[in-house]
């Protein structure tokens, strides 16, 4: 499919999917399998992907010195974007306080986040590796896959011969997999209609949705305030003067990631999207697009960060209690972890945020307060994690040509 006639179809499947969610409320969870089979057909992509992916991804990056660099021009990325993506939302949160006129009232902590209370950065490191791949598989726990898949290829480029044919079968493994991926393109605006459609409904069309946007509006309103910040201003700033690529441009072709990214609320099952959108529309090179997005994906999260750092700042306005400037130290800290340590998939970061509000010696309990409307974030804030990861394939491409290859030709 044109990409055009494909960008333009999904931004008329959300808007439609948003139309008929607020309209009809309950009556749209009639469409929900079709999005359930658009989200798993993506999903039955992951594992195979993020695998072929990082083979390839770092047997293309060349020796073991050209790895590290580009290695590390990554992290400093991800680093250095997540550390811009928690101080705006730390600023934002200061200066409109959306705490301050808000009554705690819930007082249960939710399901998914009761017992985590342990979590903390030494779970992080435990949790790149896996004492069964299978069972990582089976669970879709990318980050062991990932740092498995790095050694494996790694150590593949050292056999000679009998390595690259083992490459080679990797490499055509990717390429398959991506045909496929643009086959369930062909699917996606329905796919993205239904999602939304379906979610809006649950949550009880419009009206209701409206009513808890009230209850919390101003908090709402200071993360996607921030996001925008970020995502408007900072990264295509950061991608205009770190590659030259015109931001809009780039912007627009990877609307099918982002619309997809809204729709699923996981920035894993988008990442097949994403891979597709770098590479067929935005001409990255297939080696950085192949290492950077699949690790993007699971460990580089502005949107995650930022929000989670907007959410505590709020949990402790409304107890009324006082975050110094060491306290939010603490909060930019913790919330960048977090962002690392949560995985792409919807609501993950209500979970990683245990770990910040400890830090700081907040009750779990404030968590409860954020729900209701949380899933409308974590697509907001998905979106986002997903350009952060884009404009990173574009930046590490431009900057690995420039440093590591010119740098290794001098
Ligand atoms: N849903 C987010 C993602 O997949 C993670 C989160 O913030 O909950 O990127």
């Amino acid at each position: 499919m044109k990409s055009n006639v494909l960008l333009y179809l999904m931004i008329t499947g959300i808007l439609l999917g948003i139309f008929c969610g607020w309209i009809f409320g309950e009556t749209m969870l009639a469409v929900g399998w079709l999005g359930d089979m658009f989200l798993d057909s993506l999903k039955m992509l992951v594992v195979p992907l993020i695998i072929s992916s990082m083979i390839v991804g770092i047997s293309g990056l060349g020796d073991i010195r050209k790895v590290g660099k580009t290695g590390l021009i990554t992290l400093v990325y991800f680093m250095a974007t997540t550390g811009i993506a928690v101080s705006i939302g730390l600023v934002m949160v200061n200066f409109l306080q959306p705490g301050a006129s808000v009554e705690m009232t819930a007082d249960k902590i939710p399901e998914n986040v009761s017992g985590k209370e342990a979590i903390g950065l030494t779970d992080i490191l435990q949790s790149f590796v896996s004492p069964n791949l299978i069972h990582s598989m089976a669970q879709m726990e990318i980050l062991p896959l990932i740092v498995f898949s790095l050694v494996f290829g790694a150590v593949l480029t050292t056999l000679g011969e009998p390595g690259k044919q083992a490459i080679g079968f990797f490499d055509t493994v990717n390429t398959a997999i991506m045909k496929i991926v643009h086959l369930i393109m062909y699917f996606a605006p329905i796919g993205v209609f239904a999602l939304i459609a379906s979610k809006l409904g649950a949550a009880g069309g419009g009206d209701l949705f409206l009513a808890e946007l009230a209850k919390i509006g101003k908090y709402a309103w200071t993360v996607i305030l921030a996001l925008l910040i970020h995502g408007v201003l900072i990264l295509p700033a950061i991608l205009y003067l770190a590659t030259g690529r015109n931001p809009l441009h780039y912007f627009k072709n990877l609307t099918p990631a982002l619309t997809t990214a809204f729709s699923t609320a996981s920035s894993s099952a988008t990442l097949p999207v994403t891979i597709e959108c770098a590479e067929e529309n935005n001409q990255v090179s297939r080696k950085a697009s192949l290492f950077v997005l699949p690790l993007g994906a699971t460990v580089n999260m502005n949107g995650t960060a930022l929000y989670e750092a907007v959410a505590v700042m709020f949990i402790a306005q409304m107890l009324g209690v006082e975050m110094g400037f060491a306290e939010q130290m603490i909060v930019l800290i913790t919330a960048t972890l977090a962002g690392i340590g949560a995985a792409g998939i919807p609501e993950a970061g209500l979970v990683t945020m245990v770990m910040v509000l400890q830090a700081v010696g907040l009750p779990l309990e404030g968590i409860g307060m954020l729900l209701s409307i949380d899933w409308f974030l974590d697509r907001c804030r998905t979106t986002l994690n997903v350009w952060g990861d884009s404009v990173g394939a574009a930046v590490v491409d431009t900057l690995e040509e420039k440093w590591v290859e010119k740098g290794e030709g001098a």
